[in-house]
């Protein structure tokens, strides 16, 4: 059973990762791999530095500047997708072969739907929460401003949307507790199906 965890920045994805994690699953996160896709001398790398040299620093991509770039540009952003997600796919079904049989395999995907990467899981869980809950969480973590953040929000797909496309959805709107609580139920479920061991 492969299941593909999405939600948009901010939104509590990779605290429920850790909590399925904790639970069993064996949690392959696209974020961390695509730093690897775009490694020094990596393919990604080279494609990136050929595309967009001003985001290379002393031989190293500097991902604020390439974030910066893209997330102002739809159809850099369109560029740029197309040259790192093969490679991040890659290494993530690669990743796959480490799991321990009959574990619940999840794959963390902040652009899950938009991306199409929801045809290549069995089931998608959404973490959902308030708009003003997630730029409060984001300021907090990342010290990024109100506009940086909306930036963001406006390359993902609507929320409403995502929660119609979602098998299951994860409310984040409470504490940490309530979170921990939702995410056991969603990770039974998940489980309890054919397949999920
Ligand atoms: P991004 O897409 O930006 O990586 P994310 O969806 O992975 O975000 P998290 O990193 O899980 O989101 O959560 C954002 C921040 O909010 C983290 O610091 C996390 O610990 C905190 N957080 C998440 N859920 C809650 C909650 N229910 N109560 C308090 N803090 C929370």
């Amino acid at each position: 059973m492969r299941v593909g965890l999405t939600g948009g920045i901010g939104s509590g994805k990779t605290a429920v990762s850790k909590l399925f994690e904790e639970f069993g699953a064996f949690v392959i996160d696209t974020d961390v791999l695509a730093r690897e896709a775009v490694a020094p001398n990596s393919d990604g790398f080279l494609a990136i530095s050929r595309a967009w040299p001003e985001a290379v620093r002393h031989g190293v991509l500097d991902r604020a500047v390439l974030a910066e770039t893209v997330f102002a540009d739809p159809v850099a952003r369109e560029r740029l997708n197309a040259l790192v997600h093969p490679h991040v796919r890659r290494l993530a079904f690669e990743r796959e072969a480490n799991a321990r049989p009959g574990q619940l395999l999840v794959h963390v995907v902040p652009l899950l739907f938009e991306t199409h990467y929801d045809a290549l899981v069995d089931k998608t869980v959404l973490v959902a929460a308030p708009e003003a809950a997630r730029l409060a969480r984001i300021a907090d973590r990342d010290h990024l401003d109100e506009a940086r953040v909306r930036a963001r929000m406006a390359a993902q797909i609507a929320p409403e949307l995502a929660r119609a496309r979602a098998d299951y959805v994860i409310d984040n709107d409470g504490d940490l507790a309530a979170l921990r609580a939702r995410a056991r139920a969603i990770y039974g479920r998940l489980t309890e199906l054919p397949g999920g061991s």
